[in-house]
């Protein structure tokens, strides 16, 4: 058997500490997890079952990248988000055991075309354009579980040029990993190699050209980037 166009590379994320690399198959994406940044995009902070949406696993890269500003945008902006690896799949996880699924956690931005996602928000149409484009998921090494367990709180905060524009903490969560692990089960079966972003805190705010944005989360790690011209 042979493929017509050359297969696609597999999308990995290193492993912290070593060589390995984990695997990705899917990035799934919580939207609005905390209440400050709902409040801060006109929406009510009520706790609603928690909604995804999604961005190709070949959007990831690595810490240190300088990201070319993305085209059909004015308004490019940075998320920084809590990331949850799985490591096993499953079904309609209960939550009690949703974090026996967990491989690891690391540091990601969710890189937002801010215009292109609040025109089809309000259109009503999907928010692919806005948010599943090359380049939008800068993520840091991932720390495993069995390394680092599970951490359900630590401060999370993102800056620009060295100046912090968010800072909260990871317990602010409106739905917490085990909660998320156990709804996404119910409408998909989760498997090994899949990676969930689990939605920014407040203070989300446009890019440019030759800024610098550095982010972290206590006991997982740090990421930096740069915005490069538009390549
Ligand atoms: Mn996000």
């Amino acid at each position: 058997m042979n493929y017509v166009v050359a297969p696609p590379a597999i999308a990995s994320i290193a492993v912290a500490d070593g060589d390995d690399r984990f695997p990705v198959r899917r990035v799934i994406c919580v939207g609005r997890n905390y209440e400050a940044h709902a409040r801060e995009m006109g929406k009510d902070p009520a706790r609603e079952p928690p909604f995804f949406f999604t961005k190709p696993a070949d959007a990831i890269v690595p810490d240190g990248t300088a990201v070319p500003y993305p085209p059909e945008t004015r308004n490019f902006h940075y998320e920084i988000e809590l990331v949850v690896a799985i490591g096993r799949d499953g079904f309609e996880i209960p939550e009690d055991r949703a974090l026996d699924h967990v491989f690891g956690y690391a540091v990601g931005i969710d890189l937002t075309r801010r215009d292109l996602q609040l025109a089809a928000r309000d259109l009503g149409r999907p928010w692919d354009w806005g948010k599943a484009f090359d380049n939008s998921a800068p993520i840091s090494p991932l720390r495993p579980a069995a390394a680092i367990g599970h951490p359900a709180s630590g401060r999370i905060w993102l800056s620009v040029n060295g100046v912090v524009k968010q800072d909260a903490d990871i317990a602010d969560l409106i739905w917490s990993v085990p909660e998320i692990v156990a709804v996404a089960s119910r409408s998909i079966r989760l498997k090994a190699g899949d990676v969930i972003m689990t939605g920014t805190p407040a203070g989300v705010g446009p890019i440019v050209v030759g800024d610098r944005v550095e982010g972290g989360i206590d006991g997982i790690g740090r990421i930096a980037i740069t915005i490069a011209p538009a390549a």
